[in-house]
């Protein structure tokens, strides 16, 4: 199989940017580099703008059905080519390859969900005061959107805001990642073989402080949506306020699995293990401060710690490997300090806590127990395959230190407590709660988070909203 070289895709074409600057592309698991991707400048930005312009204009008046064909019809050509770009998104992210092609059939899913959504943005009729008078409030695309989406999942970011936005009949631009990019390039190929109108759907890459300064304030530009971290998130979140765009910002988290001493053990340590070193732990929801009971304590953190030495770490693209390395080699240094910062702060390193070999950014699956308060750790999102385990006597101390963080994205809970899970659902500050299983992200259900985990939803019936408008019209006989 060959990687093959990004370009950007403007006004329905591929092209390099007009000065050819390019960005080396690597391969995190050889640290080799496998190809480049072009870097858009100011003028290929204004090439971009005008195109999505002229997109939405095309794209708001093709009708909702027409619309929902088309998608439908990018997404059987995606799932068709689910084979060769799980290789190319191993390449440059990592995961394990059986995990890349999850991921490419999931965003399939996410294209032709979105797709139904499509001939579902009804409206409402307004009962009038007068006879004669007809009142009614019509969905409308709320106009051209700017996407900026991260590494962690190069094809999942990009297709839960594009399908949303195409549902909607809104044009857009994609700023996708730098270190991932010919996997959202293979997604918008799809789209473009099943024949979306050039102009409506623009992808770019290059120095994401620059694109995201250039097009937020653009008065084109009217929906901007981010995934990344929460500090990011807050500045362009300000930005957008300044402009008085819409804005949807699915950020950091830092999520609580809380295990009570009911709970089937057994399952919670099977399925909290594999969800936490899933994709290497680079994962918004990934589950980090797991709260154990005081009688499963014991149990839980041994299980976990078995299960973190049994991974297989290697090559995503080698068979039978369970967890691959880091996208970035910054985060290493970066997750080797907050280790060290929790050890000196008194925590038990049970298993891992460094680089694994000395090619590619891999890093060891790691167990902290008994980590304090104030260690990092316990409040910055590793964002890597480190587990937290402390423990918790009852339920209002559990769900203290649930909340206890500026994060509310999601959260986890094992008990066999039909009273502990109500109150655990009402109780713990999250946009999402999964209970006794792991249930997120389906496109069907809601996925989004709350106070520093941003705001808006990426999932469920009300994600199209976010590219919607309501407008309201009167009328009466002329
Ligand atoms: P980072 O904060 O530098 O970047 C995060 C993402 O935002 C990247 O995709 C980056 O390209 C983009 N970005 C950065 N500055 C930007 C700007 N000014 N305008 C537009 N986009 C910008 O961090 P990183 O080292 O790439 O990743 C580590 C942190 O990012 C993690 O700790 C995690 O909190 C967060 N992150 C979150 C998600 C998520 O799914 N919510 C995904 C990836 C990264």
């Amino acid at each position: 199989m060959h990687y093959p070289n990004t370009q950007l895709f403007i006004a329905g074409q591929w092209r390099d940017s007009k000065d050819g600057r390019t960005i080396d592309v690597r391969d995190p698991a050889t640290d080799e580099v496998i190809g480049t991707v072009a870097h858009a400048g100011i003028a290929d930005l204004d090439d971009a703008i005008a195109a999505v312009e002229e997109g939405f204009r095309i794209w708001s008046q093709t009708s909702a059905f027409e619309r929902s064909k088309l998608m439908r019809k990018a997404a059987d050509i995606f799932r068709e080519r689910a084979d060769e770009l799980a290789w190319i998104m191993t390449r440059e992210q990592g995961k394990p390859l059986p995990e890349a092609k999850g991921e490419i059939l999931a965003g399939a899913d996410v294209i032709d969900w979105f797709a139904e959504e499509a001939r579902r943005t009804y409206g409402q009729i307004i009962p009038g005061r007068v006879p004669g008078v007809a009142q009614m409030a019509i969905k409308l695309p709320v106009g051209p959107v700017a996407a900026f989406t991260p590494w962690n999942f190069p094809i999942n970011q990009v297709v839960r805001k594009l399908s949303a936005a195409l549902a909607a009949g809104c044009s857009i631009i994609v700023k996708a990642p730098e270190e991932t990019p010919a996997a959202p390039a293979a997604l918008v190929r799809a789209f473009v073989d099943a024949g979306v109108p050039a102009g409506v759907v623009n992808l770019v890459y290059g120095v994401p402080a620059e694109i995201s300064e250039y097009l937020i304030p653009h008065p084109v530009i009217r929906k901007i949506s981010f995934t990344g971290s929460t500090s990011v998130g807050k500045h362009l979140a300000a930005l957008a306020g300044q402009h008085m765009k819409r804005a949807t910002m699915e950020l950091g988290g830092h999520a609580p699995a809380i295990v009570f001493d009911d709970a089937d053990l057994e399952k919670a340590v099977k399925l909290l293990s594999a969800s936490k070193f899933r994709n290497a732990g680079q994962v918004c929801v990934s589950p980090t401060r797991f709260l154990v009971q005081d009688g499963a304590f014991d149990t839980f953190l041994d299980g976990i710690t078995a299960a973190a030495k049994a991974i297989k770490v290697g090559n995503g693209l080698d068979a039978g490997t369970q967890m691959g390395p880091l996208a970035n080699e910054r985060r290493i240094p970066a997750l080797e300090e907050l280790v060290a910062d929790a050890v000196s702060n008194g925590a038990e390193l049970k298993t891992g806590g460094k680089r694994s070999g000395n090619q590619g950014n891999f890093f060891e699956p790691t167990v902290l127990a008994n980590v304090p308060v104030k260690a990092r750790i316990m409040n910055e999102e590793p964002f890597g395959p480190v587990a937290i385990v402390n423990r918790f006597s009852n339920a209002q101390e559990a769900i203290t230190e649930a909340n206890r963080l500026p994060f509310g994205l999601a959260s986890y809970a094992f008990t066999r407590s039909a009273e502990t899970m109500r109150e655990l659902g009402t109780r713990v500050e999250a946009g999402m709660m999964t209970i006794n299983h792991i249930g997120l992200a389906l496109p069907e259900v809601p996925f989004g988070g709350i106070k520093d985990s941003g705001y808006g939803t990426e999932g469920g019936s009300e994600a199209i909203e976010a590219y919607l408008m309501t407008k309201f019209i009167t009328q009466t006989a002329g």
